[in-house]
């Protein structure tokens, strides 16, 4: 079955006690059990849920998994995957990580020991060979990568890893399966903060892991009961209900944001629009080849910070705020919000970029609304 008929049906047969269409939210933290022992797969709600339970057979699906397990948010799901590892293990990651991920691996891990080698998405794509050793365990990739948009080949990062003896992980948040099949690429596991594109509506937190290794997803299954990270069975139904919604949300979030970037390159104040449906973007034959369409996140700069500042502050339909991936557009300052943490890295963001999470409304109104704004 295609795309879009997996993401309304699967895991989502009509509730069996009722013929209800839509699963139902199991709001209980217990199920009663016939005998000791004797129950009808479920005992306890931590360990599974019927509501989670749909969730992860869904998105396992979409993801072409069989495999799947849904956390309380993307960086539930990104502890929970670093239990895989010890102290002494070695992780590289692409060097524009999600700035909550940044901030995890050198603030939580690096100071119990784990080490982490941080590239650019050049550098993996083209010679990540060179940069593991004995130790390295998992190399982590986020494509494309948050702010600044960065392409990494999965399918030659994948192949260096596996030489190397390490996991791939790919954090699929931007692109969304819907976009993008890491699994099918030779990535191992993919990671989602289901918060932004998946549950879509800016109404929930969650996170999930895919993957088709039979080992790891039993380990993973041990994890996720064993720390507890799990969404509750309403947070679990939000994000079921807005998967069934993606493919469609997803075409017009593509379509919005060419229009946007096109406008935006266009612009006598604008310095430079990063989006990789642009020919002028250093990652579009790459993107091209490894994504469906190029996505709904668009960056750009202009030539001075107070600008920068002021300007996202001035728009009306776009809402400064952080997170992504809603029906509405956001507008947002990356250095001094969502990535502030990486502002002493070497790579921190630069302070004159604009990140737009471009929505689902009228082009003509989100261009109009920047058009303003940019006039100043
Ligand atoms: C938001 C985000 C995360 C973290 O997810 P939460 O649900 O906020 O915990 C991880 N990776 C990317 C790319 C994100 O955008």
């Amino acid at each position: 079955m295609e795309f879009e008929t997996r993401a309304i049906h699967d895991g989502q047969e009509p509730d069996p006690a009722s013929g209800a269409i839509t699963t139902p939210i199991y709001q209980t933290s217990t199920y009663v059990q016939e005998a000791v022992g004797v129950h009808k797969g479920y005992d306890y709600a931590r360990v599974a849920n019927p509501t989670r339970t749909a969730l992860q057979e869904c998105i396992a699906s979409l993801e072409g998994a069989a495999h799947g397990r849904a956390f309380s948010s993307g960086l539930g799901a990104a502890t929970t995957l670093m239990h895989l590892l010890s102290p002494g293990d070695h992780v590289v990651a692409v060097n524009d990580v999600y700035g909550g991920i940044y901030r995890m691996f050198t603030q939580v891990y690096e100071p119990k020991g784990y080490r982490f080698t941080f590239l650019t998405a050049e550098e993996i794509s083209s010679g990540l060979a060179e940069h593991l050793d004995e130790q390295t365990r998992l190399v982590w990739l986020e494509t494309p990568t948050n702010p600044a948009l960065n392409i990494v080949d999965i399918a030659a990062a994948a192949e260096a890893a596996r030489a190397g003896g390490a996991h791939v992980v790919v954090d699929n948040t931007f692109a969304t399966p819907y976009l993008q099949q890491p699994l099918a690429l030779g990535a191992d596991v993919v990671l989602h903060s289901t918060t932004k594109y998946l549950g879509g509506h800016s109404d929930v937190i969650g996170g999930f892991l895919a993957t088709n290794d039979d080992a790891l997803a039993e380990r993973l299954a041990f994890l996720q009961k064993s720390l507890g990270a799990v969404p509750g069975p309403f947070d679990a139904w939000l994000v079921l209900r807005g998967v069934k919604t993606l493919a469609v949300r997803m075409d017009r979030h593509c379509r919005n944001a060419e229009a946007v970037a096109v406008f935006l390159e266009r612009h006598r104040r604008v310095e430079r629009v990063l989006y990789p449906g642009l020919p002028s973007h250093p990652g579009h034959t790459l993107a091209a080849r490894q994504m469906r369409n190029f996505g709904g996140m668009v960056s750009f700069l202009l030539d001075d910070e107070q600008e920068a500042v002021d300007l996202v502050a001035r728009t009306k339909i776009w809402k400064l705020a952080e997170s992504l991936g809603g029906v509405e557009s956001l507008i947002e300052h990356p250095a001094r919000m969502t990535h502030a943490s990486t502002a002493d890295a070497p790579f921190a963001v630069p302070p004159t970029l604009i990140r737009l999470s471009v929505g689902i409304e009228s082009a003509d109104d989100l261009i109009e609304d920047l058009e303003i704004a940019l006039a100043g």
